[in-house]
């Protein structure tokens, strides 16, 4: 899209979530892909002179759509999200399942399941703007922690994102980015790669800039929890020979008490 290209906005909100808009300046739609707190996306739109016209869910989890009351009385925007969940998300418009699509404008997004950190998470993926809204699943450097899903269900998402083109920007849900980092460290002290896009995170966090997005290639190449079926890894965390979902989860696991 050559000309008026899409516009992709992030929005910090609370101690450590982002918010993201996306707009069409051709056909003006405005969708608003969680919506942690009303006041600073607000505050965003009017920035931009943007009108809210859709709001994408990813999942139930209060610090992804504790804003979405205060938004849609505002602005009348549409409400997409998982059907699974539709008993524990604000009222939807838009009930959806994997392989859905919903379009903003002139652009479609592609619904992917992606549970493990709650049964009911999905993904959108927008391939003409080469990016992919993960929220809580994958994450810079790292993934959500397993509150409803199992180790194997995340894993099994991990894979239908770590397919998606190498050139993606994975728009993940937190600033946890430097803390993943310490942790992906541990497992793999000596790879280069990690090292030098640890070195990279700290002059973005010294300059009080977001981790996110990272490229989907950055991701596959150093985040410890898609490197779950590499020898090297399963020895590194004394698994040798293990299964993908076993080291997949002693990873995860470890994690946990990191
Ligand atoms: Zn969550
Ligand atoms: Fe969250």
């Amino acid at each position: 899209m050559p000309d008026a290209p899409p516009r992709i906005v992030t929005i910090p909100c609370l101690a450590d979530n982002y918010a993201f808009l996306l707009h069409d300046p051709v056909t003006g739609a405005t969708a608003l892909i969680d919506a942690p707190e009303a006041a600073p996306i607000r505050a965003e739109l009017d920035r931009c002179g943007w009108q809210l016209t859709d709001i994408l869910i990813t999942h139930h989890h209060g610090d992804h759509i504790d804003g979405v009351g205060a938004l849609c009385a505002a602005s009348g925007a549409r409400v997409w999200g998982a059907r699974a969940d539709a008993h524990r998300l604000p009222a939807l418009d838009m009930a959806l399942e994997e392989g859905d699509t919903v379009s903003i404008g002139r652009l479609t997004g592609h619904v992917i399941a992606v549970p493990g950190h709650t049964v009911g998470h999905i993904a959108f993926y927008f391939p003409q703007v080469q990016a992919v809204f993960t929220a809580d699943s994958l994450m810079a450097l790292g993934c959500g922690r397993l509150f409803e899903g199992t180790a194997a269900q995340m894993w099994e998402s991990l894979q239908k994102l770590a397919v998606l083109p190498g050139e993606t920007w994975v728009y993940s849900g937190h600033e946890y980015t430097a803390a993943n980092a310490q942790f992906a460290a541990t497992i793999e002290p000596d790879y280069a790669p990690l090292r030098s896009r640890m070195a990279e995170i700290e002059v973005l966090r010294a300059k009080g800039q977001p981790t996110v997005p990272s490229l989907m290639a950055t991701e596959l190449a150093t985040n410890p929890f898609l490197r779950a079926a590499r020898a090297d890894v399963k020895i590194a965390v004394g698994l040798p020979g293990a299964g993908d979902v076993e080291c997949f989860a002693e990873l995860r696991a470890r994690k946990d008490r990191f």
